[in-house]
């Protein structure tokens, strides 16, 4: 079965997990540390708190930043359900912009004019979320320009880049948004299971996403004046810790990034030439004006479907009876049943993520799938590109 993304785990990755296994503490100890201070390192972040999942990530960011009722939360309906869920968890208002069709993130003029409209209105707590579609980057430095002149909570869902540059930095997450978030579920570039974590420079963001990890419980110094077993909660927390057995699968994985990062490019370029010279297939695109890399996430094609007899339904027919499964990634925020009621006509309104939707695919994108795989791959898409 050659599904649109899995995870690749060696005999390293298993006897690092057996070796957790027979440790002390198999939560909250060692590896929790060692797998923050791994990720810290590698992305060049000042402070990281690993978390359950990227969902928590993105949930005690948003808590983090004070969001409530009155805050605004923007990002673009492209993406995957948890990062507007966040906005809903906390009563935040949502506001959705649309997407460029070059690289799929975030529209800036469009969030410009969303900004301007918004910051007029009120002198509210306002937080853009940037979501590095399918792995490539935000224009991290016009999102950072116009947060600051718009005064906004910067945040980057960093869930499909790990491992991408942005003007040749990996490390750029942390530095360009107030935070990052990432995910380790199997899809994800590296892997913990499940799990997630934040990536912040702010020590005071860092403290309270600490904190709300494990209930909210705290200890300083002015609970050890009420004895040495003291500690104290003021703010409510959660159990979104990430298991010791999952952070010794990360510090495993992460330390194959770089060959992970680079056989996803492989793949990708494979797809990229051997499509190349075809009409009706649109392929992704790397704005090349700020030194990117690519982390392929995923390999997002849109097909001219209104051009051809056949349908988007047609092709997974074609591909699921080869035991190929891709995927649509994704569907429009505005148009899942939990947030029609908010976003009525948004369809017309934002007619690029609209347009998108309606042709998007995401092909099969993994560390281990085969030259073999990928043959039969391009040659259902070229045979279905040619079917009268
Ligand atoms: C995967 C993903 C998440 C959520 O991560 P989980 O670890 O599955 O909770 C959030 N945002 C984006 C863009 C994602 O791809």
């Amino acid at each position: 079965m050659i599904r649109y993304n899995t995870q690749f785990i060696d005999n390293k990755d298993i006897k690092q997990v057996i070796k957790s296994l027979k440790s002390d503490l198999i939560t909250t100890g060692q590896y929790v540390k060692e797998f923050e201070l791994d990720l810290k390192k590698k992305f060049n972040s000042k402070h990281c708190v690993v978390l359950s999942s990227g969902t928590a990530a993105l949930h005690l960011s948003g808590i983090a930043l004070g969001w409530n009722k009155y805050s605004h939360v923007i990002t673009s309906p492209i993406t995957f359900a948890a990062t507007a869920n966040s906005a809903l968890y906390l009563n935040s208002k949502l506001h959705l912009v649309d997407i460029n069709l070059k690289d799929y993130t975030i529209d800036l003029n469009c969030l410009e004019k969303k900004l301007k409209k918004i910051r007029s209105r009120s002198s509210k707590n306002i937080t853009v979320i940037g979501v590095d579609y399918a792995g490539h980057p935000c224009d991290w430095e016009s999102m950072s320009f116009l947060s600051k002149k718009y005064k906004t909570f910067l945040m980057n869902d960093n869930c499909h880049a790990i491992g991408a540059k942005f003007k040749g930095n990996i490390g750029y997450a942390a530095k360009y948004s107030d935070i990052a978030t990432q995910s380790y579920h199997p899809v994800k570039n590296i892997t913990t299971g499940e799990g997630g974590s934040v990536l912040t420079n702010n020590h005071e963001l860092y403290n309270k996403i600490k904190n709300l990890r494990s209930h909210g419980i705290y200890k300083n110094k002015f609970t050890k004046k009420k004895g040495i077993h003291f500690y104290d909660i003021t703010e409510l927390g959660y159990n979104f810790r990430l298991s010791d057995i999952n952070c010794a699968l990360g510090i495993s994985q992460l330390k194959k990034l770089d060959f992970f990062i680079s056989k996803r490019n492989q793949i990708a370029s494979y797809y990229l030439k051997s499509f190349s010279n075809l009409e009706n297939i649109f392929l992704p695109q790397m704005s090349n004006s700020n030194n990117i890399s690519h982390a392929y996430h995923l390999f997002p094609v849109r097909i001219n479907f209104k051009k051809l007899n056949y349908s988007r339904s047609d092709l997974f027919r074609l591909f699921n009876k080869n035991n190929i499964f891709p995927q649509v990634h994704y569907i429009p925020i505005y148009m899942l049943s939990l947030y029609k009621n908010k976003f009525r006509g948004f369809s017309k309104k934002l007619p690029n993520s609209y347009e998108f939707y309606n042709n998007q695919l995401s092909l099969p994108l993994y560390v281990n799938l085969s030259f073999k795989k990928l043959d039969l791959i391009s040659k259902l898409v070229k045979f279905f590109l040619a079917r009268e």
